[in-house]
């Protein structure tokens, strides 16, 4: 009986290890373990065997091993099976498009990319400053004192611990003149903030341009030339421009360099002020004031300065009636400069 039972055992692993499908392996389990199985049958012929003890303790080691190695064997398929599906499973393909629906630059960051090229093909580089500034740097450093009257036109918001959200771009001129020293050729987009109420013309958040250059012998007329070539360059035309005196603390002498209005063509409409021209860029040449609160030598250098209205530019540039529409959110608006 025991040559029997290490018969089977044999033949039990010659069948396990031909069996490769799921079906196989519960055939092979019917074979052993069923109610008519060989296992079954060692049982029937045990009760007439002379080792009974023996024979017994050898079919239940039969009976465990063919078990565990059946059921060793059905897991082994299982993985096996999940292994191969995700392997042939289709891959994510990060780089695949799914949707035609793109989205689009908002039109105040085609502008400033346009005036960045304008400027960097210039030799300008392209300076990056904070939102949130200090009392000094947005006004001091600016010749702007406490109690000057320039401060009544350029409410902010201010912070709890005194710091205020910057008004204009301006406010980065004494640290870039730190940072760098002269010569220096710089300009910094940014988002400014005035505390004023909301019109066609008029936002609480807009964008500026500063552009500074100082060098030895600077003047007037390489203000004039720059902004001259820049807006050439951005409207692709003729731009007319007017020149006006005009008043900032930061600046000496300053101007208000206007351009005629393009929407209405200079006869007159509400994004003008019925004036026909709009007022783009406060420019001037630097203070003496604020070049030395900036370390910079008042005696060999000289500059000029100017903020350009970025968000008028754009509403320039593309037609834009209501100066509302940048911050709107609305697709329908802001989508149309896809092309561009
Ligand atoms: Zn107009």
């Amino acid at each position: 009986m025991q040559k029997k039972i290490e018969e089977l055992k044999l033949s039990f692993k010659a069948s396990l290890a031909e069996a490769t499908s799921a079906e196989a392996l519960e055939a092979l389990r019917v074979e052993y373990l069923g109610k008519k199985g060989h296992v079954s049958a060692l049982m029937q012929e045990l009760r007439f065997a002379e080792d009974k003890k023996t024979a017994g303790q050898l079919i239940n080691t039969l009976k465990t091993e063919v078990e565990e190695a059946i059921s060793e064997a059905t897991e082994a398929l299982r993985k096996a099976e999940i292994e191969a599906k995700v392997r042939g499973a289709k891959k994510y393909n990060p780089t695949l498009r799914t949707s035609e629906e793109l989205g689009s630059y908002h039109p105040i960051t085609l502008a400033a990319r346009e005036v960045e090229e304008v400027f960097i093909s210039m030799g300008f580089t392209i300076e990056n400053y904070s939102e949130i500034v200090d009392d000094y740097h947005c006004f001091e450093a600016l010749n702007i004192p406490k109690h000057h009257p320039a401060r009544d036109m350029q409410d902010t918001y201010y912070l709890d611990n005194g710091q205020l959200l910057k008004t204009h771009t301006s406010a980065a001129q004494n640290y870039i003149m730190k940072k760098y020293g002269a010569p220096l050729r710089a300009i910094f987009p940014g988002r400014c903030f005035r505390n004023e109420s909301i019109d066609a013309c008029h936002e609480n958040t807009f964008f500026q341009l500063e552009g500074m250059m100082i060098d030895e012998n600077i003047s007037i007329s390489n203000l004039i030339y720059f902004m001259k070539t820049m807006l050439s360059e951005v409207f692709k035309r003729d731009v007319k421009v007017r020149l006006r005196p005009g008043f900032f603390p930061f600046v000496e002498p300053g101007f208000e360099l206007d351009i005629n209005c393009a929407i209405c063509g200079g006869e007159g409409c509400p994004s003008c002020k019925n004036s026909g021209w709009l007022e783009l860029c406060p420019c001037g040449m630097i203070h003496p004031n604020v070049l030395k609160e900036g370390g910079i030598d008042t005696e060999k250098y000289t500059g000029f300065a100017f903020g350009l209205g970025l968000t008028r530019l754009a509403m320039m540039k593309y037609g834009v009636k209501d100066i509302r529409d940048f911050n709107s959110g609305s697709l329908k608006a802001l989508s149309q400069f896809k092309s561009n």
